[in-house]
């Protein structure tokens, strides 16, 4: 491996530019701030919203809770999205998911408003990755990924890309912000037939599955550049990814650790998107 593509610089440089919006809202008696919400948060959720209020904090960006527990309603749960919704001096939500079955999924979804989804989690901000017309947030992962690509000037433009995993959150996102980019993407998912074969046969490789260690050295190529989304905790408490990085570093030519890759870039994009959003609402609501 000739290259370890580290999310902290990546991050750095978005903060940075966030920290410099944010004073300025704050200047203008606008201080920027999220809201969390969720209903029966696991250890994964707790372990990202602190991550959140730690790097929100040194932002300048206020955050504010609202969990519920696991049994909670739905109309409890949609009253108290529909306040967050209309308090001007909240400017991002973001619903950790996935939520308890009586909280259905399509109805909180299009329940948020559009111009607060700084995780584009509506079918509208979903809508605008496809269009590729910016108007909404792209979801936070998939940019993530983008971010580290172009941090490190990794070409994109008619590069084979493969994409393992489908999900609304990360790999179909991220497909189609990459074809935006003009890459040939390869998405591929639990049926994937041959997987390894996919895998090898991309240029950049972006493992996004859910499960520890799913990439081994079968499935690289020497030369390939990739991207590791997962996360699993293991039971002496450390992180590991989707790849196995003992087994793939020495062979492919730049690597994401886990942790240190990915996870930290997604929070900086997050509270990124909650100071445009200041800025988006402040705008029209002058206009
Ligand atoms: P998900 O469970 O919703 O989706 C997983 C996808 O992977 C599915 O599309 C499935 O088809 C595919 N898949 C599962 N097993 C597979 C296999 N054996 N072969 C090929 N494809 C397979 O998961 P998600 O929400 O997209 O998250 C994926 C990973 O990314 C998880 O480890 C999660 O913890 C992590 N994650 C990280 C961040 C971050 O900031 N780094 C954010 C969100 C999720």
């Amino acid at each position: 491996m000739d290259l370890l593509l580290k999310g902290a610089p990546v991050s750095k440089a978005i903060d940075e530019n966030t920290a410099k919006l944010a004073a300025q809202l704050a200047a203008d008696g606008n201080p920027p701030a999220l809201a969390l919400m969720g209903a029966g948060l696991g250890e994964d959720d707790r372990a990202y919203a602190s991550s959140i209020l730690k790097k929100a904090q040194m932002l300048g960006i206020a955050v504010t809770e609202h969990y519920f527990d696991q049994d909670v309603g739905l109309s409890d749960f949609l009253d108290a999205l529909q306040e967050l919704n209309g308090d001007p001096a909240v400017h991002g939500i973001l619903i950790f998911r996935p939520l308890p079955p009586q909280l259905d999924d399509g109805i909180i979804r299009a329940a948020l408003a559009f111009e607060k989804d700084v995780d584009g989690i509506t079918d509208a901000s979903l809508a605008g990755v496809f269009t590729g017309d910016h108007k909404g947030y792209a979801p936070c992962t998939a940019q993530a990924v983008m971010e580290i690509l172009h941090s490190y000037q990794i070409p994109i433009a008619g590069k084979k890309v493969a994409v393992v995993g489908r999900s609304l959150t990360v790999g179909k996102p991220l497909a189609m912000l990459l074809t935006g980019e003009n890459a040939t993407v390869t998405l591929c998912h639990s049926r994937t037939a041959d997987l390894p074969a996919a895998c090898r046969e991309a240029e950049i490789l972006v493992a996004a599955a859910g499960k520890p260690a799913l990439i081994g050295a079968e499935h690289v190529a020497e030369g390939q550049i990739v991207l590791d989304v997962g996360i699993h905790a293991l039971p002496d408490g450390s992180l590991t990814g989707d790849v196995d990085f003992p087994a793939v570093s020495p062979i492919v030519s730049a690597i994401t650790p886990v942790p240190g890759g990915v996870g930290g870039v997604t929070t900086s994009v997050l509270l990124s998107h909650v100071v445009q959003a200041a800025v988006n609402q402040l705008s029209s609501f002058q206009k």
